[in-house]
């Protein structure tokens, strides 16, 4: 045990509440939830458990932000600077929230490290973005000019997973404030502890009372009552495909605008012409990076018959050999998994894939970690199109693989699942990259590479994997109204009723 013993983090918040009107506040009643760390599993603090009462007070304040306050009024280089204050007050505490996330996640501390920079980067790639907004607007002749403008939505309620919480916290808080909304936060209950840090980001950079609100809660309490609330048009939601459809569902009832990012269950092509090391490269790290906890994890390899045992030897190899350790020892590729119910729900899905398929690496607890919610990275071979593990989400270090003869089936396979989040194509022949791309079912694909994102591409899935677009000018949309205004510049001919000679 000595080997995986962890340090708390010095003056860990172990009181966690919500923000609500630019104050700390308890829960209208008083109630709170324990939260654990992954490593020991042991409570380090009780966090705040909102429900109606409290969401009412957050969308009350964030209304007020909104109706009377100047936040949506700010112009688009002032509400700029204030984003990239928060960009600052994030930076200089990256080392801190690093240090947080990886005790409250079991994120490896590099890793954790790249997502305090991916968040602050948030913060000043939207502020860029409102400032260099490019807006619609046509010459109708002479006659017309008609112009579109955005204006901010109102209160937008912003919903996270566990996973990566504050970089995606950040990817939902930094468009909704930079469209000038006022925004409520109900980040994940087992993840509660770097989103802590935000009131006094928040507050530092100046962004006024009522406009950044933080709620914690349980999702099905906290969640749902944001989700219900009439006086939030927009729900941002990020995590299960379940839990998503019972938000739009509830969300039907006011007509809200949701954006949906859901779960995946993204293929990995290796074509037999493919530069065989970078591919495995990829491969290991698309699936195991983040503890295999990543939404567009490449957890479905499928490769080529001609190079298939060597793909799978070597991928297994590779597997092996991941250091899976404390999540706060900088030599740790794969950490903790979240919680002991989602270790038990993994470790399930391995003793299915066991019945189902070839086990070729991992596939048991490290024997080096004889406490905490650690896995080995877990390889399956011949997984059948068919397996549960190859048509559900697993959502921790575990992949399956399977073979393919020609780039029909590689299609027909990729296709084969209810998903279609992410996809990876690896080929030396472009043309064969472009079309196998176009022919994937998934919102986004990369060709010969992991998944590196730039913040302007669109950003969402298709199918079972989300609704609607985010990243770039599309999160300004969808936090904003866009409205058209048509002008008469000339004289435009009225048709003249009840005029008649
Ligand atoms: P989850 O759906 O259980 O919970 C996500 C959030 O929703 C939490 O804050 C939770 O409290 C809240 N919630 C739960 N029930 C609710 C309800 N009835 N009403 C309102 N809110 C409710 O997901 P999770 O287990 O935290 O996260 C893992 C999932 O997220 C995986 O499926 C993963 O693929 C997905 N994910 C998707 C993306 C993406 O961009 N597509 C990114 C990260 C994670």
């Amino acid at each position: 045990m000595a080997e995986q013993a962890v340090p708390r983090p010095v003056d860990l918040p172990s009181d966690l509440r919500h923000f609500i009107d630019g104050k700390p506040a308890s829960s209208v009643d008083g109630a709170t939830f324990p939260v654990a760390d992954p490593v020991t599993n042991e409570v380090y603090g009780r966090v705040a458990a909102g429900d109606a009462a409290d969401i009412d007070l957050a969308v009350a304040a964030a209304k007020r932000a909104f109706t009377d306050g100047p936040w949506p009024r700010l112009s688009a280089r002032e509400r700029a600077k204030i984003l990239n204050k928060i960009a600052d007050g994030i930076e200089v505490r990256a080392e801190r929230l690093a240090e947080l996330e990886t005790f409250d996640t079991g994120l490896p501390i590099t890793q954790a490290r790249g997502q305090a920079h991916r968040a602050a980067e948030n913060f000043r790639y939207f502020a860029d973005v409102i400032v260099a907004l490019h807006e619609e607007a046509y010459i109708v002749g002479d006659k017309q000019v008609n112009y579109a403008i955005r204006q901010p939505a109102g209160v937008a309620g912003l919903i996270t997973p566990w996973n990566t919480p504050f970089m995606l916290e950040t990817w939902k808080l930094a468009p909704s404030l930079a469209s000038g909304c006022t925004v409520i936060l109900k980040p994940a209950e087992w993840s509660p502890l770097s989103a802590s840090l935000l009131p006094e980001i928040m507050a530092e950079a100046g962004v006024p009372d009522g406009v950044f609100n933080l709620v914690h809660g349980i999702g099905e309490q906290a969640g749902a009552a944001l989700v219900a609330h009439p006086d939030v048009p927009r729900i941002s939601f990020t995590g299960e495909s379940g839990t998503g459809q019972i938000i739009m569902r509830t969300s039907a009832e006011n007509l809200k605008e949701v954006s949906m990012e859901l779960g995946g269950k993204s293929p990995c092509v290796v074509f037999a012409d493919a530069d065989f090391d970078r591919a495995v490269d990829a491969a290991v790290f698309g699936v195991f990076s983040l503890n295999g906890e990543r939404c567009t994890a490449s957890s479905r390899v499928l490769v080529q018959r001609e190079i298939y045992d060597r793909f799978v030897e070597a991928l297994a190899a590779r597997a092996a050999a991941v250091k899976v350790g404390p999540p706060a020892d900088p030599a740790t590729e794969v950490g903790a998994l979240i919680h002991p119910e989602h270790y038990a729900r993994v470790l399930e899905y391995v003793e299915i894939g066991k019945r189902e398929a070839r086990l070729v690496a991992g596939g048991e607890r490290p024997a080096h970690l004889t406490e905490g919610n650690f896995l080995q990275p877990t390889v399956f071979a011949d997984v059948r199109p068919d397996a549960r593990i190859f048509q559900e989400e697993i959502f921790g270090p575990v992949v399956g693989v399977t073979p393919f003869d020609t780039e029909e089936e590689a299609i027909e396979l990729a296709n084969a699942t209810k998903y279609g989040l992410a996809g990876y194509v690896w080929t030396k022949d472009l043309q064969r990259g472009h079309r196998v791309a176009r022919a994937v079912q998934s919102g986004m694909v990369w060709i010969n590479s992991h998944n590196v994102r730039d913040l302007r591409t669109p950003f969402g899935g298709i199918k079972a994997s989300g609704v609607g677009q985010e990243g770039g000018v599309h999160s300004i949309d969808f936090y904003s109204d866009v409205r058209a205004i048509h002008v008469a510049v000339g004289d435009l001919h009225t048709p003249q009723f009840g005029k008649q000679a």
